[in-house]
């Protein structure tokens, strides 16, 4: 008897795991954009030579930054084709703008 509780316990758990893992793939993406902005400021923001704008990069302290590079088409950013903002693996808690701009940008795949 013991072994039928327990066994619909983890049952239960199981499908409880199941139906939430699929809930909270679809509340991060929406997340993102609610996190609050990097501030340009930030010492690691600084470091990487975070720019909000790509097109206003200062291209003599930058050399790698190329004109259509923005977070919007790098492998980091977290926001879908067309938001305005969204997160980044590199900022992690913090959202970026899609025109926005870093050293670490690499292509998207
Ligand atoms: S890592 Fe990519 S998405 Fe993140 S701030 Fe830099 S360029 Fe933007």
């Amino acid at each position: 008897m013991h072994n039928k509780i327990s066994r619909r316990a983890v049952i239960k758990g199981g499908l409880i795991a199941g139906a939430l893992v699929p809930a909270l793939g679809m509340i991060g993406p929406a997340e993102a954009a609610d996190l609050p902005a990097l501030d340009p400021a930030d010492p690691t923001a600084k470091a990487l030579g975070f720019a909000i704008d790509s097109s206003k990069v200062d291209a003599a302290s930058n050399p790698t930054h190329k004109a259509d590079q923005k977070c919007s088409t790098c492998a980091q950013y977290q926001g879908k084709a067309g938001d305005a903002r969204g997160g980044c693996n590199i900022f992690a808690g913090k959202s970026v703008p899609a025109g926005g701009w870093c050293r670490v940008w690499a292509k998207k795949p």
